[in-house]
């Protein structure tokens, strides 16, 4: 009614179709309403059921002729499980057009040769999928890439690898631009999905090597001026999806010759089994959706219930092993051990970000017959393991007895302490517990260092950079973080020297305890997959760090100081890991090569500057020696194999050269054969030599002469003197021998081999 009385429209362009055609629900249940559609006639030409009989093209006839272009959804009812209708109290209107087919359409309008001109060489191409949501600029530079880097035409398989390429790689390029990683959950694993199904179409052109990534440019030609932050993430998004395809290539790779593997004998119709499935999936990282296109494509079928039976065992051995770790913990209460309980006391409190020193009460504890102790405190100052970091260690004290404490952990709210009695008896329950100040000190220097450094990366490497996971102890840390590749000499470099800059600011440090909303608010950073309570402790670095801790800290930054990176690697796929030490560590290090340099100096004759240049000459001398030794050998060898000339002797009419050479491995022994062979127009050599204690014996027979003689027969019938054994083929072989003391005798032996044969 509206379109009528309120447009100029053609009343015959205004149809009306029933519930079938103009209801929109979203699912069985939820926000609907009746909807008006526009659609736009693109001209018979479009027909694709032209060959049908009685085919009469019209609105939602379901040819290509008309297609939908608007859709005006009048929101209004809500539908319930049982199906039933009800008013909503909030009515709208939904409206909705496709971007890429408005385009599509503008472009291929008859008059508008844009196309045309644009991609003039390849217009033709692209005709008989005019108006398809991809024929578009947005889309063929894409296309056409993909055309050029597989040498398939957008018409090969009726383009699907060309749009499911072009499609998917939008999606990725925008999804990690946002700032998300591929990974095995959430939306980490969706753009993981989505980049392996289009590698994978990838394959079905041809595409066998990582590509995706080389879309990345040209889709920021078409999209990156409006999304600016495309250009600017350009590097990260190409790494990103690169290293993803690599690493996909290999598990495809191997998948597929499992799956060649498990499917030989199969025929179309039969049924891989749940099990096989399961295989491929845990063993070889091959995703379902694959071995289910796979099995398609061969005409068979994946058993996809013996396969969830599968994953469901998987599960189930999952939760054992979790199981087990609870039993560890029980160990650790000492659940099955005897407890002296002085206060019942149900929480330790924890008084060590104030305190190195507390007068405490002796919650219970217990001693075994070697005097191990454990001992739970109404009040601590020991820091117990969490977080990275280390437990503190020190002392538990009274005037009748000395625990020397080497392990905290915390069981619940409990601080369990572990050590060891080592003078006079647990009497009473008043102690003083008191930790080691230098090492809680040094433990601190490395704390704190995380957190600079977890800044520094961020700054040097992007924001993607996260925390995975940290070791913090006395004497240095390590601290893990998600990043695509190796860090370059120069980033590396770069961060350390930001952080040694934040440490020469001596950057105040503060704690506080707020809101988690709040701390979040304020760009907090929280540990990837940590679970936070409403409060939470801040650890503020002035300016630079803002992070969500419980850790121990120093006051400010200069007592870090010095910050050295020891080393970078990958610990898992986009893992990397930095060890790093601090403070007196540090210090130490650099006393250590400073000393080892003076005594290279010294020992070298030559100033610190001067050091390289002198290693390179000295290399370079050392290599001409070589040479020139070598020559030396060569020359020497061959003023023997003169001499064994002149000793020839000639039997039934076979020239036989004889002897024994110097040399110090086969390998030079075979040199020198080969030498002879050069030299020897017609006959049979053989050398001998005395190589650590033991005989080395070669036979040739020059190939005129391989159908009477064979080198393999003659080494071994010569080696039976040095009690040895050898053989190879007719014209060269090789033998070892026992007996140096009969070489000579050996090597003369050949001669009546000629002899007698
Ligand atoms: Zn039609
Ligand atoms: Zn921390």
């Amino acid at each position: 009614k509206i379109w009528k009385d309120e447009t100029d429209i053609d009343d015959t362009h205004i149809l009306y179709f029933g519930k079938k055609d103009n209801f929109w629900e979203m699912g069985e249940t939820g926000p609907c309403g009746p909807c008006s559609e526009i659609h736009i006639d693109l001209g018979v030409e479009h027909c694709s059921k032209k060959n049908q009989k009685n085919h009469q093209c019209q609105v939602n006839g379901n040819c290509g002729r008309f297609i939908e272009l608007w859709n005006l959804v009048f929101i209004q009812f809500y539908r319930d499980e049982k199906g039933e209708l009800h008013k909503l109290k909030d009515r709208f209107v939904d409206t909705g057009a496709g971007f890429e087919r408005i385009v599509s359409l503008l472009q291929n309008r008859d008059s508008n040769n844009y196309l045309a001109t644009k991609f003039q060489a390849k217009s033709q191409k692209f005709v008989s999928h005019l108006a398809d949501n991809y024929t578009s600029d947005l889309f063929l530079p894409i296309i056409e890439q993909i055309s050029e880097m597989s040498n398939k035409d957008y018409s090969f398989n009726n383009g699907v690898s060309h749009r499911v390429i072009s499609d998917h790689i939008r999606a990725l390029a925008f999804s990690i631009a946002d700032g998300v990683m591929p990974s095995n959950e959430g939306r980490g694993y969706v753009i993981r999905r989505i980049l392996r199904r289009a590698d994978w179409y990838g394959r079905l052109i041809g595409l066998t090597n990582p590509f995706l990534y080389k879309l990345v440019d040209t889709l920021i030609q078409i999209m990156g001026d409006q999304y600016y932050e495309l250009k600017e993430m350009k590097k990260h998004i190409e790494l990103v999806i690169k290293s993803e395809e690599e690493r996909f290539n290999i598990t495809l790779d191997r998948g597929l010759r499992k799956f060649q593997d498990l499917t030989v004998g199969l025929h179309s119709g039969d049924i891989i089994s749940g099990k096989n499935v399961f295989a491929l999936y845990d063993t070889y990282g091959f995703p379902v959706d694959l071995t289910r296109i796979m099995a398609d494509r061969q005409g068979l079928e994946i058993d996809e219930q013996g396969f969830q039976k599968e994953m469901a065992l998987q599960r189930e051995r999952c939760r054992k092993s979790a199981k087990f770790q609870i039993c560890s913990d029980d160990f650790l209460a000492g659940k099955d051990i005897e407890w002296t309980v002085y206060f019942p006391c149900e929480k330790t409190e924890f008084v060590g970000y104030e305190q190195v020193k507390a007068d405490t009460y002796i919650a219970k504890y217990s001693i075994d017959n070697q005097d191990n102790v454990r001992i739970v405190l109404c009040q601590t100052p020991f820091y117990a393991e969490s977080g990275g970091q280390v437990s503190d260690t020190g002392k538990i004290y009274n005037q009748e007895c000395s625990i020397e404490i080497q392990d905290v952990q915390k069981q619940g709210d409990l601080y369990i302490h572990f050590g060891k009695l080592k003078k006079g008896e647990i009497n009473s329950e008043k102690m003083i517990a008191e930790i080691d100040e230098s090492r809680r000190k040094n433990i601190a220097r490395n704390h704190t260092a995380t957190h600079l450094l977890h800044s520094a990366l961020r700054k040097v490497l992007g924001e993607h950079v996260h925390q995975k996971g940290s070791l913090v102890k006395p004497d240095g840390f390590r601290f893990d973080f998600t990043h695509f590749q190796q860090m370059s000499k120069q980033e590396i470099a770069l961060t350390e020297e930001i952080v040694n800059q934040k440490i020469r600011e001596n950057l105040p440090i503060s704690v506080h305890i707020e809101e988690l909303d709040k701390a979040r608010k304020d760009g907090a950073i929280a540990l990837f997959n940590e679970k936070y309570a409403d409060k939470v402790r801040v650890v503020t670095i002035k300016d630079f760090s803002n992070e969500l801790c419980g850790g121990t800290h120093l006051n400010a930054t200069g007592e870090i100081g010095i910050f050295l990176i020891l080393s970078e690697e990958s610990v898992a796929f986009n893992v990397r890991r930095i060890e790093a030490i601090t403070g007196e560590q540090a210090y130490k290090i650099v006393q250590n090569i400073r000393e080892i340099l003076q005594e290279f100096q010294y020992r070298m004759r030559t100033p610190q500057d001067k050091l390289i240049e002198k290693i390179d000459k000295l290399l370079l001398a050392n290599k001409r020696m070589h040479q020139q030794l070598e020559r030396m050998k060569l020359n020497s060898a061959t003023n023997t194999l003169d001499k064994l000339f002149n000793q020839a002797r000639v039997i039934n009419g076979v020239k036989i050269i004889s002897g024994e050479v110097k040399v110090s491995s086969n390998n030079e022994l075979r040199k020198i054969a080969d030498a002879l062979r050069n030299k020897l127009d017609s006959g049979i050599g053989l050398l001998g030599a005395k190589i650590n204690d033991k005989v080395s014996l070669i036979c040739l027979v020059t190939d005129d002469l391989v159908d009477k003689y064979n080198a393999g027969k003659l080494v071994r019938e010569v080696a039976k003197i040095v009690q040895g054994s050898g053989g190879g083929k007719a014209s060269l072989a090789m033998a070892g021998g026992k007996d140096i003391s009969k070489l000579s005798t050996a090597l003369e032996h050949i001669h009546s081999c000629i002899k007698y044969k």
